[in-house]
C-alpha cells in the first residue's frame, strides 16, 4: 500500500488569492513510491491536525521567511514574509506532526518552521550577521549554482539514509537556523563555514529530519537528495502498515 504523503501548500495574495505548490515536491513524492496530498492552508489552522490524522507522512516545502517575532526578533529589511495564513498553518502542522510523531522531512523554510515550532530561532540574514560565512545562494537563484559540503552526524536518520559523513549539497537560502529548539539537534553543518544545515529530534524514534538544502529540486539525482524521499516514503508505509 502506497503510504499518503501530506504536501503543505504556499498561500499567494497577489495577483489574486490562492494556494500553490512547485510540483517538484509533488514529483519527488510520486517518484518515491507515496502519494501526494496537497494541504491548502486553511482560515482555521486547528484544522491543521485533523488533515494529518489521514496522513502517513509530511513534507514540508520551503518557502519565504518565517516572522522574526516568533523568536523575538524585530524583522530586519532583508525579510522577505511568509503569508501570515500559511505560516499560522504550517506552525500547527508542525506541533501535530511531531506530537504524532509522524515521518516527516521538512525542507529548507519549512526546516526553520520546524526550529520555530520547537521554541527555537533563525540567523535573520546570513551575510549581513554572519562573517566569514560562504554564499549560500547564488546570484542566478539557482539553488545548483551554489553547492556547498556537509558534514554529518553519525547515528542520526540523515546518517543513516545518506550512508556517509560527508555530502555535497544544493544551496538557496539567506537565512538559517540558529537554534533548533528544545528537544532538538544539528546532525549536519556547512563544511566551509559551520552554518547548520540540518536537524533532527534528540531522542530516537520514527523520522523528523529537516534539511536547509533542496533534495526536491530533483529526484533523480543522487547524493543528499532521492534517499531522503525514499526515507520518508518507506517510514511512512510502515506507519500505514500498524496503523492498518
Ligand atoms: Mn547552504
Amino acid at each position: 500500500m502506497r503510504p499518503l504523503i501530506a504536501i503543505n501548500a504556499d498561500w499567494a495574495d497577489t495577483p489574486f488569492e490562492r494556494a500553490q505548490l512547485r510540483p517538484r515536491y509533488i514529483d519527488a513524492v510520486e517518484a518515491a513510491g507515496g502519494i501526494p496530498l496537497v494541504l491548502p492552508p486553511t482560515q482555521d489552522p486547528t484544522l491543521a491536525a485533523a488533515m494529518l490524522d489521514r496522513c502517513d507522512g509530511l513534507l514540508l516545502s520551503g518557502g519565504d521567511d518565517p516572522d522574526p517575532r516568533l523568536y523575538g526578533e524585530r524583522p530586519r529589511p532583508e525579510i522577505v514574509p511568509l503569508h501570515p495564513r500559511r505560516e499560522a498553518f504550517d506552525l500547527a502542522l508542525c506541533r501535530s506532526a511531531l506530537a504524532r510523531r509522524l515521518p516527516t522531512l521538512a525542507v529548507c523554510a519549512g526546516m526553520q518552521t520546524l526550529a520555530i515550532a520547537c521554541g527555537g530561532s533563525l540567523i535573520q540574514h546570513i551575510p549581513a550577521q554572519v562573517a566569514g560565512a560562504i554564499a549560500h545562494a547564488a546570484p542566478s537563484g539557482d539553488p545548483e549554482d551554489a553547492p556547498h559540503a556537509i558534514t554529518i552526524q553519525p547515528h542520526s536518520h540523515l546518517a543513516r539514509a545518506l550512508g556517509s559523513s560527508r555530502a555535497m549539497v544544493n544551496s538557496r537560502h539567506h537565512q538559517a537556523v540558529l537554534d533548533p529548539g528544545r528537544g532538538m539537534r544539528v546532525v549536519a553543518r556547512c563544511a566551509d563555514d559551520g552554518l547548520i544545515e540540518a536537524i533532527e529530534p534528540v531522542q530516537p524514534g520514527p523520522l523528523c529530519l529537516g534539511v536547509q538544502w533542496h533534495p526536491e529540486r530533483s529526484a533523480a539525482l543522487a547524493g543528499a537528495r532521492r534517499p531522503l524521499f525514499a526515507a520518508l516514503v518507506a517510514q511512512s508505509a510502515a506507519r500505514h502498515r500498524l496503523a492498518a
